[in-house]
């Protein structure tokens, strides 16, 4: 069993968590909380260990009812792995904790290529995480390019790709962020930064990229524009998107033409916290003109697309399970993501 610490236990933590838990050959030795919170209230009723970084704020925990299993440092000691899910920022201070125990680390994509020195994708790069200490599972929004780009390009290849980000605000629990009635360019200035993200994992991709900000919280929608170089159609298209197990086709006779709708719908198939983890490709939208354009629709769940990510970054960065394929699969099985 691989033993994995998660450092920071929120929106990406606590599902990570989950994730892992739901492995089998992986365990959740324990997840960090600063304060104590409705998360560290769920990471009790998980049975997940507790361990907190100041452990001075111990009796306030306890007074609260929550076991707190020791300090940050003996969690990580204890870790063959650590998913870092802090916020973007604090992951780069922690990586020297990291370095002096000599414990393998993921990092999220608020952290720069640069704190991990690998950018990691399961379907683009797995093989390549064998022997890093440290691999940064990318983005939400470029995850969701990655798997789409990397499909097109291996099946059609890619001469470049333009395409638009809509981003939603914020996370649905986060009251502090908006805009609630704006729509914000971000940047104004274009390309946005997703496109050099995307070069992390894709380093040969023509890609520009231009992002906003819609007052949403559930979901981004990319408007996704390649030259292919290869002619082809728009079924052989929708193949490849069929063949993959982590992009999931909006299906026309769906009815569904929006995030909300998409939304619901994740949440009536009983999806843990209402997680899509796959690419949510509109079918309708697939479209190839003169041959060799192709242009789509899909909406990425910005709080799940990453999960299984992780899941297999830590199978690749440990070495246990040397084929993608395999891995990919038995994380999908594992989380109930079916093709
Ligand atoms: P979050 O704020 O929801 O959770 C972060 C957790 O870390 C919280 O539980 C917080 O208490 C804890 N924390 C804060 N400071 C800490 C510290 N010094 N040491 C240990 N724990 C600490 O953040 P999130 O949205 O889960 O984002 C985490 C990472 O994942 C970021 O890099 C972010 O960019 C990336 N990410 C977020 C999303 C998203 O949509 N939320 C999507 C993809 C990637």
């Amino acid at each position: 069993m691989i033993k994995v610490a998660i450092n920071g236990y929120g929106t990406i933590g606590k599902r990570v968590a989950d994730a892992v838990a739901a492995q089998p050959d992986m365990e959740v030795i324990g997840v960090s909380k600063t304060s104590v919170s409705a998360e560290a209230y769920i990471a009790k009723e998980r049975g997940y260990p507790l361990y907190i970084a100041d452990l001075s704020k111990k009796p306030t925990f306890e007074k609260a009812g929550i076991e707190v299993t020791g300090d940050v440092d003996a969690m990580l000691k204890a870790a063959d792995v650590i998913v870092d899910a802090t916020p973007g920022g604090v992951g780069e201070k922690n990586r020297p904790i990291y370095e002096k125990l000599g414990k393998k680390a993921i990092f999220q994509g608020g952290e720069d290529h640069e704190v991990a020195g690998f950018s990691f994708n399961a379907h683009a790069n797995y093989n390549e995480a064998e022997g890093h200490q440290f691999a940064r599972v990318v983005s939400c929004n470029t995850t969701g390019l990655v798997r789409v780009i990397h499909a097109m390009d291996q099946a059609f290849g890619v001469e470049r790709v333009r395409a638009v980000m809509v981003r939603r605000g914020a996370d649905p629990d986060d009251v502090k962020k908006g805009p609630i009635d704006a729509i914000v360019l971000n940047p104004a200035s274009i390309p946005s930064h997703h496109g050099p993200d995307l070069q992390t994992v894709l380093p040969h991709i023509n890609i520009v990229t231009l992002a906003m900000i819609v007052p949403t919280t559930f979901m981004h929608m990319h408007s996704i524009q390649m030259d292919l170089k290869k002619e082809t159609t728009r079924d052989e298209v929708l193949k490849v998107f069929e063949n993959h197990s982590r992009i999931g086709l909006v299906r026309k006779t769906m009815g569904i033409k929006s995030n909300a709708q998409l939304r619901e719908y994740t949440q009536d198939l009983g999806r843990p916290r209402t997680d899509l983890w796959e690419n949510g490709v509109f079918e309708e939208s697939v479209s190839i003109l003169d041959g060799k354009e192709f242009y789509c629709f899909q909406a990425i769940h910005q709080e799940a697309d990453v999960v299984p990510e992780n899941i297999d970054c830590i199978r690749a960065l440990v070495g246990t399970v040397k084929d993608p394929e395999e891995s990919i699969r038995m994380t999908n099985e594992a989380l109930g993501l079916v093709a």
